[in-house]
C-alpha cells in the first residue's frame, strides 16, 4: 500500500493573507494555490525548476491593476511577481519563488483591428498562431516568427523579444510592437508609442511613476550614446533587455519607450495588451531544400543562399533529422526531403523565397537550382541534391517538422539528453561555420553528442549538449561548458543571447556590459522596480540592492529528480522524460493534443502537468523510502487491507491531506485518448504511467463504483445483450439515469442493440463457421475467408456495424467469419486494473493466435480496441504471440475492388477519424481516401480534436461538462456545416457522442463504401 504524503511545501503566510485580501478587492481570475497548481508552474523549457508561492490568472486588465495596486500597500511589499504566458522559455525567465501571473488562461482577446493601417490590438495571452489564423481571412499576418508558435504568448514574445525564421527580412518581435498597455508595480497603467522628442519630454513631466520613468529612461540613452553604440553589437538578434539602442531612433528625434519593454523578460512591468503591426500574406511562397553531404558544408554554403535573395535559411543537422525520421512528423516530409541515392544526407538547408509576384519567385527559384545544379554536378560546397516545395501546404510541412525539432532533440536515446543551456547563440553569419567549429571542438574534448539547427542567416544556432542532469558531475559540466561558450561567442563579436531571451543566463550580462553600461541598465531597473520585486534575478538588479543574480548553477530539475533511484526512473521513463517543451499546450483546437489541456485551461491537466506531478509523487514517495515498483506485486485482496482502504478513504473525505489526491485529480482528467503518446516529440504516454498510477493509487484507497462497471464492462454486456429491451426500457428511465448518476457515477448510458448481432446474422454461414471449420480446410480454401474480431461496444452497441461489415466482406468475393466475442481488456487498463488487464490480454491473445496461425486476415472495426493488441498489449512480452488484428481499411487495402463505378461516384463524403487512429496510424485517413477514390467517391478528410467521448470517459457523471465542451470545440462546429448524412467516422464513442450531443447518427466509413458497392452490383 502507498503511504500518505502528507507533507507540501507551504506557502508564506504573507502569500496567503495578499490572496485572501485580492478576493475582497475584486479580482475576478483564478488562484492556483495547491501544490499541483505551483508545480505546473515551477518548470519552463530550461534545466531549472523553482517553486513558485501562488498563481494569479487575472481575466482582464482591471484584475492586473487590482493585484499591483494591492501589492504597492506597505503590508505586501515584499512580495515578488513574475509574469508568464505559454512558460516556453528555454532560460527560466518565468520561473520564480513569488508569485506567477499567468496571463495565458484567460486573457486571450483579440480587441480590434484595421485593415488599412495594418495593425491588430490584442491582449497578451493571445497565442501567436492563434493570431494569425484569426488574421488568415483577412489577408494578413503577424510576421515574427518562432518554433513555438502554437503554444507562446504574444506577451512573452515581446518580453523576449521573440525572432527565429524570416527575420532578415522581417525583423524581431520588437519590429512590429506599435504600442503597449502595461501595468507598473504601483498599478499605473501607461499607454507606449513611438513619439516625438518633444512629445516625450512633455510626458517626462509631473510626478506620476510614468513621468519619472520617461525622464530616466531618456536621460539615460542620450547620456550614454557613444557608449550604447559601441557595446550593442550591430547583429539581426541584436541586444534586449534593456534594449538602450532602439530607444530612441537614428538622429535622436522619436523616443519609442516600447523599445525598452520589448526584451524586459517581465522585470519591468505587466504587458497587457499590445498594438502590432501585421503584413499582408504573401501570395507566393516557394522552397528549396538542400541536401549536404555534412553539416558543416550546410553552414558554409549558407552566405551563397541569402545572397539569391532568400527570405530565409534554416539549417538542421543529421542528428535532428534522424530523430525527426522516427517521429510521425516525418509521415508528413518523407516525400519533400528524399534520400539522395549512393550518398548520406548529414545536414539540409530550408530556403524560403516569398512575394507577390508568382513569375519573379518563379524565377529566383530557377536562378537558384541551375547554380545548385552545378554545385551538384562538379560536386562543390557539398551539394548532394535538392528538392522543391512549390505548393503552400508543402511549405508549411517542412516547416511544421522544422519546428518540432527542437522538441525532438529531446527523444535521444540513451539517459544524457540534449538540453538547452548553450543554445542561442549568435554570431557575425559570416563566421558562423568557423564558430560552430570551435564550438564543436569544446563538445567534442568532454565526449558530448550534440543535435544542431537554427537560422544560418542570421547567424544563430540552437546547439544542444547532451548531459544527464541527475549526475553532479554533468552538473558541473553543465557550467564549465557555459563559461567556455559564453568566453567563445565574446571572441567572435557573437551574442549569448541570440533570440531566447537572458533569464539565469543574465548572470553573464554585467561582463559583457562592463560596469559603466551595466549602471544604466540597474537605473532602468531602478525607476520602474526599485524594490526588486518584478522577476527579480533576471536582467539586473536595482541601484541600492545587492540581491545577485540567479546563478547559472542554480537548482536544476536534475538536482530533483536525482532524488528518485535510478531503477525506479527507468521504470517510469515515461513521466522522467518530459523535456518540458510545451507542444502539448497547443492552442489549436483542431488538433488532437490535448483535449482536456484545451477545455480545462489548467496545466495540470496536460501531459507535462501529469508528468510532472508523477516525478514529484515518485519524488516524495522515495523520500520515505517506497519503491511504487515492488508495491505493484501487494496489491491483492484481503479483509484487513479492505477495512484500512476504508478507513483511508474515509479521512480522505474528510480532506485530510494527501498528494496523491492531487495527483489522482489530474489523472481522473485524462481521456486516456493517447495523443500525446505520439504527437509528443518525446511520446510521452500518459495513459500507460496514469493506469500505473491508479492501480497503486487504489491499493490505499477505495475505488469508486464506475471503475468496476467500467472494469467488468466486457463480461457484463453479453448477460445483458440476453433481454436487450428489457434492459433499454430501464435505462431510458429518467430515474433510472438518476440513480446511476448519484451512486454509480455514470450517466447517459446507451442503448444495447436490438435485434442483437446474433439475431441479425442468425442463420448466416459467418456465424455458423467455427474456427475448427477453417482448421479443417486447405490453405487455399481459407483464402477466401476473413475473421471478424468483435469489441464490446460496437457488437452490442452498434450491431449493425459489425453485419454491415460481414456484408462488405461478402459483397467483395469473401466469406465473413465471426469470431465469438473475446474481452479485449482495454476498460481494465484505461482504469489501472493491470493486473486483471494482463490476464483478460492473455486469453485474447491466446484465441487470436490461434486464429493467426490459420493465416486468415482477421478485421476489426473500432480504432482504440484494435490499436490496443498493437500497443498496451506489448505487456506480455513473448506471450503476445504474433497476431495481428486489422481495421477495417487496412484489410480492405489489400483487397481488390470492383472498377465499375458506383451511382454514388459524385459523391463527397466527411470522415471524422477517431483521435487514437489519427494519431497512432497518420496515414488511415489519406488510405480511406483512396478507397472512396477506387469507387469513384471524394472523401474529405477533416481535421477535427477529439469528441470528448474517449471510451467511458464522457460517460463519467464528473467528466459531463468537460466531455460536452470538448465535444463544442471542434466537432461540433465541424459538423454544422456538414450534410449530416454524409459526415462518417471511424470510432464508436465518437459516432455515440455525435448522436448524444447532436442528436444524429453518423456511419463508419465502411458502411458507406457498402452502400455504395451495393448500388453498383
Ligand atoms: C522548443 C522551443 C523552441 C523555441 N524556439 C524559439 C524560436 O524559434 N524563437 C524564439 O525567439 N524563441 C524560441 N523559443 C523560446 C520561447 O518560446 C520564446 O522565448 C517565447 O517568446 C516565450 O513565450 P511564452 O509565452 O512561452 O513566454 P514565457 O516563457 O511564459 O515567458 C517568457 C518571459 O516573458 C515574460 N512575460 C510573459 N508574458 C508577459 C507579460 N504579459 N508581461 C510581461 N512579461 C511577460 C515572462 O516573465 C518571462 O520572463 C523556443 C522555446 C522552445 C521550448
Ligand atoms: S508532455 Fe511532451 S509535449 Fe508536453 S511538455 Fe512534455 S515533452 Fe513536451
Ligand atoms: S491521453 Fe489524451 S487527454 Fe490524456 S494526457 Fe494524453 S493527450 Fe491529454
Amino acid at each position: 500500500m502507498i503511504p500518505q504524503l502528507h507533507h507540501s511545501p507551504g506557502q508564506t503566510d504573507l502569500t496567503r493573507k495578499f490572496l485572501q485580501q485580492l478576493k475582497h478587492h475584486g479580482f475576478t481570475g483564478d488562484i492556483g494555490q495547491r501544490y499541483a497548481d505551483r508545480l505546473s508552474m515551477a518548470t519552463d523549457n530550461s534545466i531549472y525548476q523553482k517553486l513558485p508561492d501562488a498563481i494569479l490568472f487575472p481575466k482582464s486588465l482591471q484584475d492586473i491593476v487590482t493585484i499591483t495596486q494591492l501589492a504597492a500597500t506597505e503590508t505586501y511589499r515584499k512580495i515578488t511577481f513574475t509574469p508568464r504566458g505559454g512558460g516556453t522559455g528555454t532560460n527560466g525567465q518565468s520561473l520564480t519563488n513569488g508569485i506567477v501571473v499567468d496571463l495565458s488562461r484567460h486573457m486571450r482577446g483579440i480587441l480590434d483591428f484595421n485593415a488599412e493601417e495594418g495593425w491588430v490590438r490584442v491582449e497578451a495571452g493571445v497565442v501567436k498562431d492563434q493570431l494569425n489564423s484569426w488574421l488568415k481571412p483577412q489577408g494578413f499576418f503577424f510576421a515574427p516568427e518562432l518554433s513555438t508558435s502554437n503554444r507562446a504568448t504574444i506577451g512573452g514574445m515581446i518580453s523576449t523579444d521573440a525572432s527565429g525564421q524570416g527575420s532578415l527580412v522581417y525583423g524581431k518581435t520588437s519590429t512590429h510592437v506599435l504600442g503597449l498597455r502595461a501595468v507598473l508595480l504601483n498599478g499605473e497603467v501607461i499607454d507606449t508609442a513611438p513619439l516625438s522628442r518633444q512629445q516625450a519630454e512633455i510626458t517626462g513631466q509631473g510626478t506620476s511613476q510614468e513621468a519619472k520613468i520617461y525622464r530616466e529612461v531618456m536621460s539615460s540613452c542620450l547620456d550614454n550614446r557613444a557608449l550604447i553604440e559601441q557595446k550593442f553589437p550591430k547583429l539581426n538578434r541584436f541586444l534586449t533587455g534593456y534594449d538602450l539602442r532602439h530607444v530612441f531612433s537614428a538622429q535622436d528625434e522619436c523616443f519609442d519607450l516600447t523599445r525598452i519593454l520589448c526584451g524586459a523578460e517581465g522585470s519591468l512591468a505587466f504587458i497587457a495588451e499590445a498594438t502590432l503591426n501585421v503584413l499582408p500574406i504573401p501570395k507566393v511562397r516557394q522552397l528549396v531544400n538542400i541536401k549536404y553531404d555534412s553539416f558543416d558544408s550546410a553552414l558554409r554554403n549558407a552566405p551563397f543562399l541569402v545572397e539569391a535573395k532568400a527570405l530565409s535559411v534554416e539549417t538542421v543537422d543529421s542528428t535532428v533529422l534522424n530523430l525527426a525520421r522516427e517521429d510521425i512528423v516525418w509521415h508528413s516530409v518523407s516525400e519533400l526531403i528524399t534520400e539522395v541515392e549512393g550518398q548520406v544526407m548529414q545536414g539540409i538547408n530550408l530556403v524560403e523565397f516569398a512575394g507577390d509576384d508568382l513569375e519573379q519567385v518563379e524565377q529566383q527559384v530557377a536562378e537558384l537550382c541551375q547554380k545548385l545544379d552545378q554545385l551538384r554536378e562538379t560536386q562543390q560546397a557539398g551539394v548532394i541534391g535538392y528538392q522543391c516545395c512549390r505548393a503552400l501546404d508543402q511549405v508549411e510541412k517542412i516547416y511544421a517538422m522544422r519546428k518540432k525539432a527542437v522538441g525532438l532533440l529531446g527523444n535521444a536515446k540513451g539517459r544524457a539528453k540534449p538540453i538547452p543551456f548553450v543554445e542561442d547563440t549568435a554570431v557575425p553569419p559570416e563566421h558562423l561555420a568557423d564558430y560552430i567549429t570551435e564550438f564543436r571542438a569544446i563538445l567534442d574534448n568532454h565526449n558530448l553528442s550534440y543535435g544542431m539547427f537554427g537560422h544560418v542567416d542570421a547567424g544563430v544556432l540552437h546547439v544542444r549538449p547532451a548531459l544527464d542532469m541527475t549526475l553532479p558531475e554533468h552538473h558541473q559540466l553543465m557550467l564549465t561548458l557555459s563559461d567556455q561558450v559564453a568566453k567563445l561567442t565574446r571572441s567572435y563579436g557573437g551574442l549569448l543571447w541570440g533570440e531566447h531571451g537572458k533569464g539565469y543566463r543574465s548572470a553573464y550580462s554585467a561582463d559583457f556590459f562592463g560596469p559603466e553600461l551595466y549602471e544604466q541598465l540597474r537605473r532602468i531597473k531602478t525607476v520602474f522596480d526599485p524594490d526588486n520585486r518584478l522577476n527579480p534575478g533576471k536582467i539586473c538588479q536595482p541601484l541600492n540592492n545587492d540581491t545577485p543574480l540567479l546563478a547559472i548553477d542554480s537548482p536544476t530539475r536534475g538536482a530533483f529528480d536525482r532524488q528518485i533511484p535510478v531503477v525506479v526512473r527507468e521504470s517510469w521513463r515515461g513521466a522522467m522524460d518530459c523535456n518540458g517543451n510545451g507542444l502539448c499546450f497547443n492552442f489549436d483546437v483542431n488538433s488532437p493534443m490535448c483535449p482536456s489541456m484545451k477545455v480545462t485551461r489548467d496545466r495540470i491537466h496536460s501531459p507535462k502537468g501529469r508528468a510532472t506531478l508523477v516525478r514529484e509523487w515518485l519524488r516524495l514517495l522515495s523520500e520515505q523510502n517506497i519503491d511504487p515498483d515492488s508495491l505493484d506485486s501487494s496489491t491483492g485482496f484481503s479483509l484487513r487491507s479492505l477495512s484500512q482502504k476504508v478507513k483511508n478513504s474515509w479521512g480522505a473525505n474528510k480532506n485530510e491531506y494527501d498528494f496523491s489526491h492531487e495527483v489522482k485529480e489530474s489523472m481522473n482528467g485524462c481521456l486516456a485518448c493517447k495523443a500525446c503518446a505520439t504527437q509528443c516529440p518525446i511520446k510521452i504516454d500518459v495513459p500507460a504511467f496514469r493506469a500505473r498510477f491508479l492501480e497503486l493509487y487504489h491499493t490505499r484507497y477505495l475505488r469508486p463504483v464506475a471503475d468496476h462497471i467500467v472494469a467488468n464492462i466486457e463480461p457484463l454486456l453479453p448477460v445483458m445483450a440476453k433481454a436487450p429491451q428489457a434492459v433499454n426500457f430501464l435505462l431510458a428511465k429518467p430515474w433510472v439515469n438518476q440513480l446511476s448518476r448519484r451512486y454509480v457515477g455514470m450517466v447517459d448510458l446507451p442503448a444495447l442493440s436490438h435485434p442483437t448481432l446474433r439475431r441479425q446474422l442468425s442463420g448466416h454461414s459467418a456465424l455458423t463457421t467455427t474456427l475448427e471449420d477453417l482448421q479443417g480446410m486447405s490453405t487455399e480454401q481459407r483464402a477466401h475467408y476473413v475473421v471478424v474480431v468483435q469489441d464490446p461496444f460496437t457488437s452490442f452497441y452498434e450491431a449493425n456495424l459489425v453485419n454491415d461489415l460481414v456484408q462488405l466482406i461478402t459483397v467483395l468475393g469473401f466469406k465473413p467469419v465471426l469470431l465469438p466475442f473475446v474481452p479485449n481488456g482495454k476498460p481494465q487498463q484505461v482504469k489501472g486494473f493491470l493486473k486483471r488487464f494482463a490476464r483478460t490480454a492473455k486469453k485474447s491473445a491466446e484465441v487470436l493466435n490461434r486464429v493467426e496461425a490459420l493465416q486468415v486476415p482477421m478485421v476489426g472495426t473500432d480504432p482504440a480496441l484494435v490499436l490496443c493488441y498493437r500497443d498496451e498489449y506489448k505487456l506480455l512480452g513473448c506471450a503476445r504471440g504474433e497476431f495481428k488484428v486489422l481495421l477495417a481499411h487496412e484489410w480492405l487495402k489489400t483487397v481488390t475492388l470492383p472498377t465499375e463505378r458506383s451511382p454514388e461516384a459524385q459523391a463527397h463524403w466527411y470522415l471524422f477519424s477517431h483521435c487514437t487512429e489519427v494519431t497512432a496510424l497518420p496515414s488511415a485517413s489519406v488510405q480511406w481516401q483512396e478507397l472512396f477514390a477506387q469507387f469513384g467517391a471524394t472523401l474529405h478528410t477533416i481535421n477535427a480534436g477529439c469528441c470528448g467521448m474517449a471510451g467511458t470517459y464522457g460517460h463519467e457523471a464528473r467528466n459531463l461538462e468537460n466531455s460536452r465542451n470538448i465535444f463544442g470545440l471542434s466537432w461540433q462546429p465541424q459538423l454544422a456545416d456538414k450534410p449530416i448524412e454524409r459526415c462518417l467516422a471511424t470510432g464508436f464513442s465518437c459516432r455515440s457522442q455525435v448522436k448524444r450531443f447532436g442528436g444524429d447518427k453518423i456511419k463508419h466509413p465502411l458502411q458507406a463504401l457498402l452502400q455504395m458497392a451495393r448500388q453498383r452490383s
